[in-house]
């Protein structure tokens, strides 16, 4: 292969890597990560999150059902207030603490 194909694909699986849900990674702590890096983009990173896992229906379901109706940081503003977002893997315990937390600022 020539270098510079081989560099192109190198660029382009990096670039997959940088938005792909880590093994494991809540759908919460995977969006302040991609918020923080790409900024909001509708229901982008939400939509890859779910369906890396497979469960792109219930999860944009949920996220509409719960006020995350139109974009990524909306799903973090208004969904992870509901109970049910403790469910799926949607949101850690680690995240739940820190949504609890209240603000020290
Ligand atoms: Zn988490
Ligand atoms: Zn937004």
């Amino acid at each position: 292969m020539d270098p510079v194909t081989q560099a192109e694909q190198v660029l382009k699986s990096t670039a997959a890597e940088l938005t792909a849900p880590h093994e494991a990674e809540c759908l919460y702590h995977y969006l302040c990560r991609m918020l923080d890096q790409h900024g909001c983009r509708g229901h982008r990173f939400t939509e890859r999150w779910a369906k890396e896992r497979r469960m792109r229906g219930p999860v944009l379901k949920w996220a509409k059902g719960t006020g995350g109706c139109c974009c990524d940081c909306e799903v973090i503003m208004n969904s992870f207030g509901s109970p049910a977002s403790c469910r799926q893997g949607l949101l850690c315990a680690e995240g739940l603490a820190e949504l609890e937390r209240p603000d020290e600022e």
